[in-house]
Protein backbone atom coordinates (compact mmCIF):
# COMPACT_ATOMS: atom_id res chain seq x y z
CA UNK A 1 0.00 0.00 0.00
CA UNK A 2 1.19 3.24 -0.99
CA UNK A 3 -0.61 7.01 0.13
CA UNK A 4 -0.52 10.49 1.26
CA UNK A 5 -0.65 12.40 3.64
CA UNK A 6 -2.02 15.59 2.35
CA UNK A 7 -2.12 19.03 5.02
CA UNK A 8 -0.45 21.92 6.10
CA UNK A 9 2.90 22.43 8.33
CA UNK A 10 1.39 21.21 11.85
CA UNK A 11 -1.44 18.84 10.25
CA UNK A 12 -0.30 15.68 12.03
CA UNK A 13 0.97 14.28 8.82
CA UNK A 14 4.17 13.08 11.55
CA UNK A 15 2.69 12.52 14.32
CA UNK A 16 -0.08 10.35 12.07
CA UNK A 17 2.70 8.72 9.68
CA UNK A 18 4.62 7.22 12.76
CA UNK A 19 1.21 5.14 13.80
CA UNK A 20 0.86 4.15 10.66
CA UNK A 21 3.97 2.69 10.33
CA UNK A 22 3.86 0.78 13.89
CA UNK A 23 0.42 -0.25 12.83
CA UNK A 24 0.44 -0.92 9.32
CA UNK A 25 4.31 -1.62 8.37
CA UNK A 26 5.00 0.84 5.87
CA UNK A 27 8.03 3.16 5.68
CA UNK A 28 7.37 6.93 6.30
CA UNK A 29 9.03 8.93 3.80
CA UNK A 30 9.27 12.36 5.23
CA UNK A 31 10.85 14.98 2.58
CA UNK A 32 11.49 17.49 5.29
CA UNK A 33 13.78 15.03 7.11
CA UNK A 34 15.34 14.10 4.14
CA UNK A 35 16.21 18.06 3.78
CA UNK A 36 17.50 18.47 7.61
CA UNK A 37 19.88 15.58 6.99
CA UNK A 38 20.93 17.23 4.09
CA UNK A 39 21.73 19.93 6.16
CA UNK A 40 23.17 18.67 9.09
CA UNK A 41 25.43 17.30 6.73
CA UNK A 42 26.94 20.21 5.84
CA UNK A 43 27.18 20.04 2.46
CA UNK A 44 27.40 22.37 -0.05
CA UNK A 45 24.21 21.83 -0.84
CA UNK A 46 23.15 21.17 2.55
CA UNK A 47 23.77 24.87 3.32
CA UNK A 48 21.76 26.27 0.17
CA UNK A 49 18.72 24.32 1.64
CA UNK A 50 19.20 25.81 5.05
CA UNK A 51 18.44 29.27 3.67
CA UNK A 52 15.17 28.11 1.96
CA UNK A 53 13.73 25.96 5.25
CA UNK A 54 14.98 28.81 7.84
CA UNK A 55 12.86 31.11 5.24
CA UNK A 56 9.60 28.54 4.80
CA UNK A 57 9.94 28.86 1.41
CA UNK A 58 9.69 25.42 -0.66
CA UNK A 59 13.11 23.85 -2.40
CA UNK A 60 12.69 23.81 -6.08
CA UNK A 61 10.33 21.05 -7.69
CA UNK A 62 13.96 19.82 -9.75
CA UNK A 63 15.46 18.81 -6.23
CA UNK A 64 12.56 17.05 -4.76
CA UNK A 65 11.60 15.57 -7.47
CA UNK A 66 15.17 13.69 -7.91
CA UNK A 67 15.37 13.13 -4.13
CA UNK A 68 11.92 11.59 -4.36
CA UNK A 69 12.57 9.39 -7.17
CA UNK A 70 16.21 8.20 -5.41
CA UNK A 71 14.62 7.52 -2.15
CA UNK A 72 11.10 5.36 -3.99
CA UNK A 73 14.32 3.15 -5.98
CA UNK A 74 15.33 2.17 -2.41
CA UNK A 75 14.44 -1.58 -1.44
CA UNK A 76 12.25 -0.98 2.33
CA UNK A 77 9.71 0.89 -0.32
CA UNK A 78 9.01 -2.40 -1.51
CA UNK A 79 6.76 -2.88 1.85
CA UNK A 80 4.53 0.15 0.70
CA UNK A 81 5.37 3.73 1.84
CA UNK A 82 3.31 7.04 3.73
CA UNK A 83 4.64 10.18 1.67
CA UNK A 84 4.73 13.03 4.19
CA UNK A 85 5.66 16.30 2.97
CA UNK A 86 5.60 15.63 -0.83
CA UNK A 87 4.03 16.70 -3.23
CA UNK A 88 3.59 20.06 -2.46
CA UNK A 89 3.17 21.63 -5.72
CA UNK A 90 1.09 20.80 -8.96
CA UNK A 91 4.56 20.02 -10.73
CA UNK A 92 5.93 17.58 -7.71
CA UNK A 93 2.11 15.85 -7.92
CA UNK A 94 2.19 15.59 -11.95
CA UNK A 95 5.87 14.13 -11.50
CA UNK A 96 4.75 11.99 -8.98
CA UNK A 97 2.27 10.24 -10.90
CA UNK A 98 4.54 9.91 -14.12
CA UNK A 99 7.24 8.44 -11.52
CA UNK A 100 4.28 5.52 -10.06
CA UNK A 101 3.17 4.69 -13.90
CA UNK A 102 6.93 4.16 -15.16
CA UNK A 103 7.22 1.86 -11.74
CA UNK A 104 3.78 0.12 -11.77
CA UNK A 105 3.61 1.60 -8.94
CA UNK A 106 -0.22 2.22 -7.30
CA UNK A 107 -1.36 5.32 -5.34
CA UNK A 108 -3.70 3.47 -2.80
CA UNK A 109 -5.03 6.26 -0.66
CA UNK A 110 -4.36 10.21 -0.91
CA UNK A 111 -5.67 11.94 2.92
CA UNK A 112 -5.86 15.46 3.59
CA UNK A 113 -5.61 15.97 7.08
CA UNK A 114 -7.67 19.47 7.60
CA UNK A 115 -7.17 21.64 10.43
CA UNK A 116 -7.76 25.54 10.64
CA UNK A 117 -5.04 27.70 10.65
CA UNK A 118 -5.89 28.83 14.28
CA UNK A 119 -4.47 25.77 15.62
CA UNK A 120 -1.13 25.53 13.08
CA UNK A 121 1.01 28.03 14.94
CA UNK A 122 0.52 26.73 18.16
CA UNK A 123 1.22 23.04 17.34
CA UNK A 124 4.21 23.93 15.15
CA UNK A 125 6.00 26.09 18.06
CA UNK A 126 4.80 23.61 20.77
CA UNK A 127 6.68 20.92 18.82
CA UNK A 128 10.08 18.88 19.75
CA UNK A 129 11.38 15.72 19.05
CA UNK A 130 13.40 12.56 20.46
CA UNK A 131 17.38 13.45 19.51
CA UNK A 132 17.44 9.54 19.54
CA UNK A 133 14.57 8.06 18.39
CA UNK A 134 12.75 10.77 16.29
CA UNK A 135 9.78 10.37 18.06
CA UNK A 136 7.65 13.41 18.24
CA UNK A 137 5.70 15.49 21.23
CA UNK A 138 4.13 18.55 21.83
CA UNK A 139 4.40 20.80 25.36
CA UNK A 140 0.65 21.16 25.63
CA UNK A 141 -0.97 18.26 23.41
CA UNK A 142 1.49 15.59 23.69
CA UNK A 143 3.39 14.90 26.41
CA UNK A 144 6.02 11.78 27.53
CA UNK A 145 4.20 10.45 30.08
CA UNK A 146 7.42 10.36 32.61
CA UNK A 147 8.76 14.43 32.10
CA UNK A 148 11.46 14.38 29.94
CA UNK A 149 12.08 10.48 28.88
CA UNK A 150 11.18 9.65 25.80
CA UNK A 151 8.07 6.88 25.45
CA UNK A 152 9.59 5.25 22.82
CA UNK A 153 13.76 5.05 23.64
CA UNK A 154 14.00 6.15 27.44
CA UNK A 155 16.09 9.01 25.90
CA UNK A 156 15.87 12.28 27.57
CA UNK A 157 17.49 14.64 24.40
CA UNK A 158 15.07 16.66 22.49
CA UNK A 159 15.26 19.00 19.89
CA UNK A 160 13.30 21.40 18.15
CA UNK A 161 13.53 23.02 14.48
CA UNK A 162 14.91 25.85 13.85
CA UNK A 163 11.61 26.68 11.29
CA UNK A 164 9.48 25.97 14.20
CA UNK A 165 9.21 29.74 15.21
CA UNK A 166 6.18 31.89 14.68
CA UNK A 167 7.35 34.24 12.13
CA UNK A 168 8.26 31.31 10.07
CA UNK A 169 5.04 29.55 10.50
CA UNK A 170 3.79 32.62 8.85
CA UNK A 171 5.41 31.98 5.67
CA UNK A 172 5.18 28.04 5.66
CA UNK A 173 1.52 28.69 6.09
CA UNK A 174 1.23 31.26 3.13
CA UNK A 175 3.31 29.17 0.75
CA UNK A 176 0.87 25.92 1.61
CA UNK A 177 -2.29 27.79 0.64
CA UNK A 178 -0.79 29.18 -2.35
CA UNK A 179 0.89 25.94 -4.06
CA UNK A 180 0.19 23.27 -2.07
CA UNK A 181 -3.96 23.44 -1.57
CA UNK A 182 -4.07 23.61 -4.93
CA UNK A 183 -2.84 20.05 -5.53
CA UNK A 184 -6.36 18.49 -2.98
CA UNK A 185 -8.27 19.44 -6.39
CA UNK A 186 -5.69 17.70 -8.55
CA UNK A 187 -6.39 14.68 -6.27
CA UNK A 188 -10.08 15.41 -5.64
CA UNK A 189 -10.85 15.57 -9.76
CA UNK A 190 -8.75 12.08 -9.95
CA UNK A 191 -11.81 10.50 -7.27
CA UNK A 192 -8.54 9.36 -5.03
CA UNK A 193 -8.88 12.07 -2.18
CA UNK A 194 -10.37 11.16 1.32
CA UNK A 195 -10.77 13.82 4.17
CA UNK A 196 -9.73 13.42 7.80
CA UNK A 197 -10.27 15.57 10.46
CA UNK A 198 -7.34 16.48 11.74
CA UNK A 199 -8.79 19.01 14.43
CA UNK A 200 -9.55 16.15 16.27
CA UNK A 201 -7.33 14.33 19.05
CA UNK A 202 -4.34 12.51 18.11
CA UNK A 203 -5.90 9.10 18.66
CA UNK A 204 -9.56 10.18 17.26
CA UNK A 205 -7.52 11.24 13.68
CA UNK A 206 -5.53 7.54 13.74
CA UNK A 207 -8.82 5.46 14.54
CA UNK A 208 -10.25 8.34 11.40
CA UNK A 209 -7.26 6.89 9.15
CA UNK A 210 -7.43 3.30 10.05
CA UNK A 211 -11.26 3.36 8.51
CA UNK A 212 -10.15 4.69 5.64
CA UNK A 213 -6.80 2.13 5.06
CA UNK A 214 -9.00 -0.37 5.89
CA UNK A 215 -11.22 0.14 3.40
CA UNK A 216 -13.85 2.07 4.52
CA UNK A 217 -14.82 6.12 4.30
CA UNK A 218 -16.43 8.06 1.49
CA UNK A 219 -13.85 9.12 -1.11
CA UNK A 220 -14.58 13.25 -1.28
P1 LIG B 1 3.26 17.87 10.51
O1 LIG B 1 4.12 16.64 10.30
O2 LIG B 1 2.00 17.82 9.69
O3 LIG B 1 4.01 19.15 10.30
P2 LIG B 1 3.27 17.01 13.29
O4 LIG B 1 2.77 15.61 13.20
O5 LIG B 1 4.72 17.20 13.56
O6 LIG B 1 2.79 17.87 12.02
O7 LIG B 1 2.39 17.73 14.43
C1 LIG B 1 2.73 19.06 14.88
C2 LIG B 1 2.63 19.11 16.40
O8 LIG B 1 1.25 19.02 16.78
C3 LIG B 1 3.36 17.97 17.12
O9 LIG B 1 4.01 18.50 18.26
C4 LIG B 1 2.25 16.98 17.49
O10 LIG B 1 2.54 16.34 18.72
C5 LIG B 1 1.03 17.88 17.61
N1 LIG B 1 -0.19 17.23 17.09
C6 LIG B 1 -0.29 16.38 16.03
N2 LIG B 1 -1.58 16.01 15.83
C7 LIG B 1 -2.30 16.66 16.77
C8 LIG B 1 -3.70 16.69 17.09
N3 LIG B 1 -4.60 15.97 16.40
N4 LIG B 1 -4.09 17.47 18.15
C9 LIG B 1 -3.17 18.19 18.84
N5 LIG B 1 -1.85 18.20 18.60
C10 LIG B 1 -1.42 17.45 17.57
P1 LIG C 1 8.28 19.75 6.73
O1 LIG C 1 9.22 18.94 7.58
O2 LIG C 1 7.38 18.90 5.87
O3 LIG C 1 7.50 20.77 7.56
O4 LIG C 1 9.18 20.58 5.71
C1 LIG C 1 10.14 21.51 6.18
C2 LIG C 1 10.60 22.39 5.03
O5 LIG C 1 11.28 21.58 4.05
C3 LIG C 1 9.53 23.13 4.26
O6 LIG C 1 9.14 24.35 4.90
C4 LIG C 1 10.21 23.36 2.92
O7 LIG C 1 11.16 24.41 3.00
C5 LIG C 1 11.00 22.06 2.73
N1 LIG C 1 10.25 21.00 2.01
C6 LIG C 1 9.84 19.79 2.51
N2 LIG C 1 9.21 19.07 1.58
C7 LIG C 1 9.20 19.84 0.45
C8 LIG C 1 8.66 19.66 -0.85
N3 LIG C 1 7.99 18.54 -1.20
N4 LIG C 1 8.83 20.66 -1.75
C9 LIG C 1 9.49 21.78 -1.43
N5 LIG C 1 10.02 22.02 -0.22
C10 LIG C 1 9.87 21.06 0.72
Amino acid sequence: MNMILLGPPGAGKGTQAQNIVRDYGLVQLSTGDMLRQSVASGSALGQQLKAVLDAGELVSDTIMIEMIADRIAQPDCKAGFILDGFPRTNEQAVALDALLDEKGLNLDHVIEMAVDDAALTERVTGRYTCAKCGAGYHDNFQKPQKDGVCDGCGGSEFTRRSDDNAETVANRLKEFHEKTAPIIHYYRQKGRLSQVDGMAAIEVVTAQISTILNGGGARV
